[in-house]
């Protein structure tokens, strides 16, 4: 487990402009599309951030390409292509089995809704570099003739390790509200330094992060929280003072945003979602955190995750103490690798941590996979052929009769019936009849 702030190393630069380095096969589609257009008459380029990321000798998660040809030129050209946003210019291509984004050169028109161009225009690169959202996002680089095409200062600022807005940073935040995540994405992500001119601007449009969508500033959370870097992304939102707009009705105390940025940065490099935020939002109440689930549109499956992360997350504090049938109900948990990664932090803060490390491996080996989820020894159809009208007495005396089977203390159907019996005679001592007719 790694407890220090997770930081990315580079590999060196090239430092001529020559763009030197061999293109990693992942690239070969797009610098195929490359070369099609330029044989075709058009200008065409590799854009963005796998740019970017291939400058600073990281991995790209995908290449885009960038060009004058417009997509009706693209769509002739190419024998699969896919229009998905033709009125922006984009459409898919597919080659080297992968769909690529093709984008003609463009320039946005004004922005009337605080995220989308009303309208976009056709352009040269020089002008497609300048709508774009930040200067080590905004450079090209030609393929063919190895060189790289930054008409906005993004090697410098690559070099500099900075986040910085092309243009003028308040308007472009004011035209785009999602660049206000973005740019703390991208700090974090790259541990790059946000310049000062930006910061201010991000810190002054803060605010207007409520008016994107939720599932937009979800996705971009999402992204932050499940990075090794997920703890500079929460100092930064929190310094940035975007916290409080991250869903609708946000609010934060200071304790809880110091404890989540501890919590963060003891976590493991790889998590899930539900579990990063779940540490964040772990001491309120329940509903409180079915709403913050609703209001960011998490799915039903992360609101689940995230509701029983929080209900059991001190359940492996002692993992001597947890009962087996307690214990057979985490380990048939699907999130209850999420759960582990938690104990262990906590475990982190405690004494004896090396201990209940290994008391929990043990534990945890110890339970036969058969043993975790064995099928019921009485069941509800019992109930009902003995003549119990339903209600909540079914789930009371079969969750009972299911714990005792878990714990091992319950091992006959004999033994579960009789018990069975029991459970019914108290039930109707404290609660009334309960046989039907
Ligand atoms: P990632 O590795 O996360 O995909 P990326 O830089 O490729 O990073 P994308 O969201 O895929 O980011 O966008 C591709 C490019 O499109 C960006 O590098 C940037 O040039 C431009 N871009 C994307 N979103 C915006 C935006 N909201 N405003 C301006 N330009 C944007
Ligand atoms: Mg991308």
């Amino acid at each position: 487990m790694s407890r220090t702030r997770a930081t990315v190393s580079y590999a060196p630069m090239s430092e001529s402009f020559p763009f030197q380095a061999e293109l990693p096969e992942a690239a070969d589609g797009a610098v195929k599309i490359v070369r099609k257009l330029t044989a075709e008459g058009h200008h065409a380029l590799l854009a963005g951030g796998c740019v970017r990321d291939l400058l600073l000798g990281l991995q790209p998660q995908d290449y885009d390409v960038a060009t004058d040809a417009p997509p009706e030129r693209i769509c002739q050209i190419f024998r699969r292509t896919r229009k998905v946003g033709a009125q922006f210019g984009v459409v898919l291509v597919h080659e080297r089995r992968k769909w690529i984004e093709v984008a003609t050169f463009r320039s946005d028109g004004q922005y009337l809704d605080g995220r989308r161009p009303s309208e976009v225009h056709f352009c040269d690169a020089r002008h497609d570099a300048e709508r774009r959202d930040f200067t080590v996002n905004g450079m090209f680089l030609d393929p063919l003739k190895r060189t790289l095409i930054d008409y906005v200062g993004g090697r410098a600022d690559l070099q500099a390790r900075l986040i910085r807005a092309i243009g003028d940073p308040p308007a472009r935040f004011a035209e785009d509200h999602l660049r206000l995540a973005r740019a703390v994405r991208f700090a974090a992500r790259l541990s790059f330094e946000i310049e000062p001119v930006t910061f201010a601007a991000l810190k002054d449009h803060a605010p207007k992060l409520a008016t994107v969508a939720a599932e937009r500033v979800r996705e971009e959370l999402e992204k932050m929280l499940t990075h090794p870097t997920r703890r500079r992304a929460f100092d930064l939102l929190a310094d940035c003072g975007l916290l409080p707009y991250l869903w609708e009705g946000a609010a934060w105390q200071a304790e809880q945003i110091a404890a989540g940025a501890v919590l963060l940065g003891r976590l493991p490099e790889q998590v899930s979602f539900p579990l990063a935020f779940a540490v964040l939002i772990v001491d309120r109440e329940t509903k409180a955190v079915q709403e913050i689930c609703r209001a960011l549109t998490c799915s039903n499956e992360q609101r689940e995750t995230i509701v029983w992360l929080i209900g059991h997350h001190t359940d492996l504090d002692d993992p001597v103490r947890i009962s087996l049938a307690g214990l057979k109900r985490l380990l048939a948990h699907p999130a209850l690798p999420d759960l582990r990664a938690w104990a262990e932090t906590r475990y982190f803060e405690m004494p004896d941590e090396a201990q209940r490390r290994e008391q929990l491996d043990r534990r945890v080996a110890s339970v036969a996979p058969e043993a975790i989820r064995p099928p019921p020894l009485v069941t509800g159809d019992d109930l009902a052929s003995h003549g119990v009208k339903p209600g909540p007495i079914y789930k009371h005396v079969l969750d009972a009769l299911y714990t005792r089977q878990l714990d091992e203390t319950l091992t006959t159907r004999e033994a579960a019936l009789r018990l069975m019996g029991d459970l019914l005679a108290k039930w109707r001592e404290e609660h009334g009849e309960i046989l039907d007719g």
